[in-house]
């Protein structure tokens, strides 16, 4: 098999094995690690459609992290895969309307971030081993509620880990509240700081630059690490969705191989729909990226313009986690439109930061011709999931529901009649209220958790376990802090 390797998109850091880029997240020039280039699948649809999703998962993943041993990413893969999830398909796929939602949340925080975050800790600690790392891993995350709690979930009671998780107190969903605060793990802590979101996200960021207390750290056994959306390790395991949703339609005959399908995801940060480039440079017949965005419309408007701009308003809408404005994994493909040129990559990242603003060349923006890029408005999105619901009885969650969208706006303009599977990122049981209000404006007086059950009834599905462990749960973590107080917390956890 070919060796891959990893470089930095800016430029500084090149030739790193997986298992380096992994462990170290984020590359020391700022940029992100990129695979030297797109492995080709080696498997058939034929044998792929044969396979379940775990041995989809390892011909995927072997391709690129090429100094795991066979052993040990199987070991990875039959660690995250198992039965945290609530079905043995991982990610099914539900026909709906015209089209196939590929259900990502059926993991343990009923969000498709359980995908990548199940299997990362398994990779690092992995990795840690390989290179000869003795420390314990210590992941430092600022949530403003989804990630942690979902990273809480991968890295609870996994050995040789210890996760700590910073959100702003008041600034997270009460739900959100609960799941953080009554997680389990011996290795798993809490902290409301006094401040916002970007408070915790700087305090996160300066305890990783802190030189002094990265040698106290060491000399007490510990090191950091990152869980985010930027890590190698988070990408990679989510290309595998994508083939195993292809090879699936194909053994269940609604696709015959080679025939070209269309994807659309929900999209935030990028890695979602980046995973789905990837396996389309794989190989996998997709030939329509579909990028859905809310309100949010940065992406819309750089797939139309060419110009990236990050200048405007902020607006908080239902589908929280696609609430962005900086969606760093477009980096990985601006790197790879630019031809791989790190120097111009970097050129648009500063414009970014100094400005707020790039635009890319037409030349590159002529790469960018399989992507189709939409929005939809919060009444669009409200209206979708009350029409499916009256039409099917299928209830989707808010983020689906906006790609769901545009799909039907991508539809009725382009006539295109490919098959299409829709990325389906959250349970609609996480949005209970958006999603309720949606269907009927009489829901908006009703308690959290009358909602949860009325949703169960009218869409004829039980309620999620992820759920039903928080309705009555005891609270495990009370850690308050101000915001400069961050360090001497983290301290204090570890016996510092
Ligand atoms: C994180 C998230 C997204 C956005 O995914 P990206 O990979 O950041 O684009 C969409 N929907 C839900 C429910 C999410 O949690």
């Amino acid at each position: 098999m070919k060796e891959i390797l990893y470089n930095s998109t800016r430029g500084q850091e090149k030739g790193l094995t997986a298992s380096k880029a992994i462990l170290q997240g984020l590359a020391k020039d700022g940029g992100l690690f990129v695979p030297t280039e797109i492995p080709k699948l080696e498997a058939s649809i034929e044998e792929l459609s044969k396979m379940s999703y775990q041995e989809v998962a390892y011909e995927v993943m072997k391709l690129y992290f090429t100094d795991f041993t066979e052993e040990e990413l199987k070991n990875c893969i039959n660690n995250a895969y198992d039965s945290k999830f609530d079905t043995e398909e991982i990610a099914p796929l539900a026909e709906v309307e015209g089209a196939y939602f590929l259900e990502l949340f059926h993991g343990k925080t009923i969000a498709f971030k359980d995908m990548a975050l199940s299997i990362l800790p398994h990779l690092l600690t992995t990795s840690a081993k390989k290179n000869g790392v003795k420390n314990e891993i210590v992941i430092l995350t600022a949530t403003s509620g989804d990630t942690g709690k979902a990273a809480m979930a991968g890295f609870a009671d996994v050995p040789g880990t210890r996760i700590i998780v910073f959100y702003p107190d008041g600034g997270v969903s009460p739900i959100q509240e609960k799941q953080m605060v009554t997680q389990k793990g011996d290795n798993t802590y809490v902290v409301a700081i006094k401040g916002n979101f970007d408070e915790a996200q700087s305090g996160v960021k300066a305890i990783f630059n802190n030189k002094a207390l990265a040698e106290e750290m060491d000399a007490a056994g510990f090191q950091f690490s990152s869980a985010n959306s930027i890590n190698i390790g988070r990408l990679v395991p989510q290309v595998a969705y994508y083939v195993y949703a292809y090879a699936k339609l194909y053994a269940e005959g609604k696709l015959t191989d080679g025939q070209k399908m269309n994807v659309v995801v929900p999209t935030g940060n990028f890695g979602n729909i980046l995973a789905a480039y990837y396996a389309k440079n794989m190989g996998l017949p997709i030939d329509k990226l579909i990028c859905a965005s809310n309100e949010n419309k940065v992406l819309f408007d750089f797939f139309k313009t060419g110009s990236y701009d990050k200048n405007r308003d902020f607006i908080l809408t239902t589908s929280p986690s696609m609430d962005i404005l900086i969606s760093s994994n477009l980096e990985r493909l601006i790197y790879k439109i630019a031809g791989n040129d790190a120097e111009k990559n970097s050129q648009l990242m500063k414009d970014l930061t100094e400005k707020g603003i790039y635009t890319i060349t037409d030349e590159m923006k002529a790469e960018l011709a399989d992507f189709y890029g939409n929005y939809a408005s919060e009444a669009e999105t409200a209206a979708v999931i009350k029409d499916i619901y009256e039409k099917t009885g299928y209830v989707m969650d808010t983020h689906t529901a906006v790609a769901r969208s545009v799909y039907e706006k991508y539809e009725a303009e382009t006539k295109d009649e490919n098959v299409t599977v829709i990325a389906s990122t959250a349970s609609p049981f996480k949005f209970t209220r958006s999603v309720m209000d949606a269907i009927d404006p009489k829901y908006d007086s009703w308690e959290d958790f009358d909602l949860v059950d009325e949703l169960s009834k009218i869409g004829n599905v039980k309620v999620p376990n992820a759920i039903e462990e928080i309705r009555n749960a005891e609270v495990r973590h009370n850690n308050k802090c101000e915001a400069d107080g961050m360090e001497a917390i983290v301290k204090k956890f570890l016996g510092m």
